[in-house]
């Protein structure tokens, strides 16, 4: 992408109405526009960060053997009614009436609505187990919408629904979650905690919030340091086997949110405890038959007799994450994406546009990394060096390739990590192995 012919709005000034680093940078870096309070329009670089995350995210959801589907944002009433909660939720449901009256919301999680559309497709144990997501719009209308996009009224949500026979149906894909959870945030270059927790409106009996560290969190966590040192990624997962010693591992250690810690009775030495801030970007919820029973979602078991089924619900927040990281990975300069969710990997810096050699320099390397299915922002504008650099570290690509006179002149151009600021001048030819290769 050629940034003369972009939409990058980016910002100098700090915006005086973003309180925390990750809603002053996406605000900055042209990644967002508020256009209510709560509710965001994602500009072309923040829809492409928000479009990787949600791709990680489908990516793990599907591996553990979850389905893909796609439920409406609008909901009808009367099936909030059959479960009790449209009275229950209170101020936060957004309640709209249609041109003939009818009573419908837009919705802010969809149990009932899965739970409508699983009864009507099943009808016995055989069609047990299944998990079901969507990646979709919810709408909360919550009291303080704040910190940009981390606490939203409309929001992107990955919501998956498991439906299982018996609760130890109902564990195994509990545990098969949890697992995938860890793998997905791990992929996004986070450390993120499970924490038992209360579980809320949603309400259930087995509950982990998924919280990662950072000063401006809403949460207040404590756990055991040794889970800061875990490693997710390095071996592969089989959903097939039995996950409860991977989840035992993790919930051996101690690791509770405030409304259920207890210092009294926190076992873990205050030298290993790591009291924080923390930001929820997942949370895990078995609720049994909460919503089958009242929505008679029943399945006739091995014998003919009739259960209701045993259910979960899965949340992440997808546009929060876009936050979260920037909260997590960040400089005085701007923001620093890990490689798997950048909206670029390379960002070029002709240093002298107009200038024929730094032209034809930067024309062919752009277009020799585009063929190798390298990601590129090409600043071919002619602004000063020092607009660039300064827009190119807020922006946040993980590699900058600076092309100018003086280096051309010594066959040579510039290659800089983002994360480290550690350059290297190398042939134009060794910079562009060297980004192919980490492209693959
Ligand atoms: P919170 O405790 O932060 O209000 P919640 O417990 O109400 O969240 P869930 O119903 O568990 O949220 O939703 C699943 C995920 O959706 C949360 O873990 C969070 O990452 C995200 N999420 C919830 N509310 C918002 C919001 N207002 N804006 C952005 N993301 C949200
Ligand atoms: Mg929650």
């Amino acid at each position: 992408m050629r940034r003369s012919q972009y939409f990058l709005p980016t910002l100098k000034e700090n915006p005086a109405e973003a309180q925390i680093v990750s809603h002053r940078l996406m605000l900055r870096a042209g990644m967002i526009r508020q256009e209510s309070a709560g509710i965001y329009s994602w500009l072309p670089l923040g829809f492409r960060v928000l479009q990787r995350i949600e791709q990680i995210v489908r990516e793990e959801q599907d591996a553990s053997g979850a389905l893909e589907v796609l439920m409406p944002t609008i909901q009808s009433a009367d099936l909030w009614r059959k479960s009790g909660r449209y009275d229950d939720y209170g101020a936060e449901m957004l309640r709209i009436k249609d041109r003939h009256e009818r009573e419908m919301l837009y919705g802010p999680t969809n149990e009932e609505m899965i739970t409508e559309m699983f009864r009507a497709g099943v009808k016995s144990y055989r069609d047990v187990p299944r998990m079901m997501y969507h990646i979709q719009w919810k709408f909360r209308d919550e009291v303080r919408p704040r910190f940009g996009v981390m606490r939203g009224r409309e929001f992107l949500m990955k919501d998956n629904y498991s439906f299982d026979i018996d609760f130890a149906g109902a564990k195994r894909s509990y545990n098969k979650m949890f697992v995938a959870y860890l793998r997905t945030f791990a992929r996004m270059g986070l450390k993120a905690i499970p924490m038992e927790a209360e579980s809320g409106p949603i309400g259930g009996d087995m509950s982990h919030e998924f919280q990662i560290l950072a000063e401006t969190g809403e949460s207040q966590i404590f756990c055991d340091k040794e889970l800061l040192d875990f490693d997710v990624l390095s071996s592969g997962v089989d959903y097939d086997s039995d996950l409860q010693p991977v989840v035992d591992r993790w919930t051996s250690l101690y690791a509770a949110t405030d409304d259920k810690h207890d210092a009294a009775k926190c076992p873990v030495p205050a030298e290993q405890l790591v009291a924080a801030r923390g930001i929820e970007v997942g949370h895990i919820f078995y609720f049994g038959t909460k919503y089958s029973k009242p929505l008679d979602c029943v399945v006739s078991g091995a014998n003919g007799e009739q259960v209701p089924v045993e259910m979960g619900s899965y949340g992440i927040g997808v546009s929060r994450l876009t936050g979260a990281i920037i909260e997590a990975s960040h400089d005085d300069a701007g923001i620093i994406w890990p490689e798997s969710v950048a909206p670029f990997k390379v960002g070029l810096i002709n240093l002298r546009s107009g200038d024929a050699k730094c032209d034809a320099a930067c024309t062919d390397i752009y277009g020799k990394l585009r063929k190798a299915g390298v990601e590129v922002l090409y600043d071919d504008r002619e602004e000063s060096a020092g607009g660039k650099f300064a827009d190119m570290d807020l922006i946040g690509l993980p590699w900058q390739l600076i092309i100018g006179p003086r280096g051309l002149a010594a066959g040579k151009v510039e290659l800089k990590e983002r994360r480290t600021g550690k350059r290297d001048e190398l042939s134009a030819e060794d910079a562009l192995a060297r980004l192919s290769k980490r492209a693959a």
